[in-house]
């Protein structure tokens, strides 16, 4: 579908149902004149000052008041999207909203399409694609460390680290350009040490980058940690605790909750999706099919795994089924012996050869001790301790990383085709397309079909 970039857009920007108040967005070259047309105040918004609000009333052609109102205008190109801003405060309530809406529409506006407001943002210069992604991050944040990650992003941080790199790789580029084309000008040749040296350094800036691209994916989606062991460990229980309410069906028959369950649930800031798998479990099946398939099924997606064991008995040959199944799945895990309400019966020795570097995290779910710990444990296995992350600028994105890898292996070639002698016009390529990775995160070398893909995962009246 063609849109006309330069139309006046409307749309409600709040949530439907009932509110207090709901915000009606216009933005486009005829935002104040379509305002204007149902608007009637005290003077006409077309002689408001820019970023000043307006009180008045929202009426229909015949001439009936629909709202009373409050209008704030935004002029071009000091707004959200770099056009004409009008935003109408009206009553929250879903026919007053609605019939505003109309009225507008009616007056000349066009209905605006999922995220069209900042896909304006981005086309006229007011945030990168970067950015206009954080946007969304921010919308849906959901936990304040991702909500941090994603207001960074929001103020440019990552784009401005990637325009630093760019902006180096430009720069050689550049210098190798004009040697060839201008030899006349007489501009000193690099020495291949020199221009070696540069392109280390920019992919050195771009690992940085990436080194954080899991911890940064893990603050915007949630840590996926599965919970497994086998029958009767107390892993649903545990899963209660964390959720401090009875989720899960707890009883001392072995194997008895059916379903897999999924919950989200915020820990130290960090958001998890955890899954308690008892249900995966099939009744009848020898044990050995118990320990292991189900297991792996479990560890299937998963960032992390929390491998339960029952503190009150000794190591048993399912618990060893689990463990091994667990190590070999190749992703972090730690394990957390639980009952420590009860006797300890479980020897350390038996569990020496399957902890290899941290330690089991003692807790018990009947008395809710120890969950804080365990799962402070949880985030760092995954993410590294808290405070290497924090002052990180994270890639969150998966789009992000994939451009920042190819960013990264055509510099790496750029490396090869210096160590091979080739000349400095074939090096250039390999810069050239490294620049052109490195554009598609803050947008300047982005296809149209990848820009509408994305604004399109935003709701209408952002
Ligand atoms: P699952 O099969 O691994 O999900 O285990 P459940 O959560 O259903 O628990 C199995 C049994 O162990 C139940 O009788 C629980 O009450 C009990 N249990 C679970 N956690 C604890 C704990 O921390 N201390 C004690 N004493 N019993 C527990």
């Amino acid at each position: 579908m063609a849109i006309d970039d330069q139309d006046t857009i409307a749309a409600v920007a709040t949530p439907a149902g009932e509110g207090a108040i709901a915000i009606i967005r216009l933005s486009g070259r005829d935002a104040v004149a379509i305002a204007d047309r149902v608007f009637e105040g005290r003077r006409r918004i077309a002689e408001m000052k820019s970023h000043t609000l307006a009180h008045g009333r929202i009426r229909s052609p015949g001439g009936k008041t629909v709202d009373e109102v409050l209008v704030s205008v935004m002029r071009a190109p000091r707004s959200y999207t770099g056009e004409d801003v009008v935003e109408v405060n009206c009553h929250g309530g879903r026919i007053a909203v609605e019939a505003v809406y109309r009225l507008l529409v009616a007056a000349g506006a066009r209905p605006a399409e999922p995220g069209e407001f900042t896909k304006r943002a981005f086309l006229n210069g007011r945030l990168d694609l970067a950015q206009a992604e954080a946007v969304i991050d921010v919308i849906r944040a959901k936990s304040p460390k991702g909500l941090e990650v994603a207001a960074r992003q929001l103020e440019g941080e990552l784009s401005a680290r990637v325009q630093g790199v760019r902006s180096e790789i430009l720069n050689l580029l550049a210098h190798l350009q004009v040697v060839i084309d201008y030899p006349e000008e007489g501009v000193a040749e690099l020495e291949p040490s020199e221009v070696r040296a540069r392109i280390e350094r920019s992919i050195e800036a771009i690992e940085r980058l990436l080194a954080g691209a899991d911890a940064g994916r893990v603050y915007r989606d949630g840590i996926r940690a599965a919970i497994v062991g086998r029958p009767n460990v107390g892993k649903s229980s545990i899963l209660n605790a964390l959720l401090g309410e009875e989720r899960a069906i707890v009883t001392e028959i072995a194997g008895t909750t059916r379903d897999t369950i999924e919950e989200r649930a915020v820990f130290a800031g960090v958001p998890f999706v955890l899954t308690d798998t008892a249900g995966l479990r099939e009744t009848d099946d020898p044990v050995e099919r118990i320990g292991v398939e189900r297991t792996r099924a479990a560890v299937r997606g998963a960032d992390l795994v929390i491998a339960v064991l029952d503190g009150s008995a000794p190591l048993g040959p399912e618990d060893v089924e689990v463990l091994r199944t667990v190590r070999d799945a190749g992703i972090p895990w730690i394990v957390a012996v639980n009952k420590a309400d009860l006797p300890l019966r479980l020897s350390p020795e038996s569990l020496r050869p399957w902890i290899e570097r941290a330690e089991p995290v003692f807790v018990s779910a009947r008395l809710r001790d120890g969950i804080e710990k365990l799962m402070a444990r949880a985030a760092e296995a995954v993410i590294g301790r808290e405070t290497g992350a924090q002052d990180a600028v994270l890639v969150t994105r998966e789009r992000h990383r994939a451009a920042l890898e190819r960013a990264s292996r055509s510099l790496a070639d750029a490396l090869d085709a210096l160590s091979s002698g080739y000349t400095a016009d074939v090096v250039g390529v390999d810069l050239q397309e490294a620049l052109e990775a490195l554009g598609q995160i803050t947008g300047e070398s982005v296809a149209d079909e990848v820009v509408a893909e994305i604004f399109a995962q935003f709701c209408v009246g952002k």
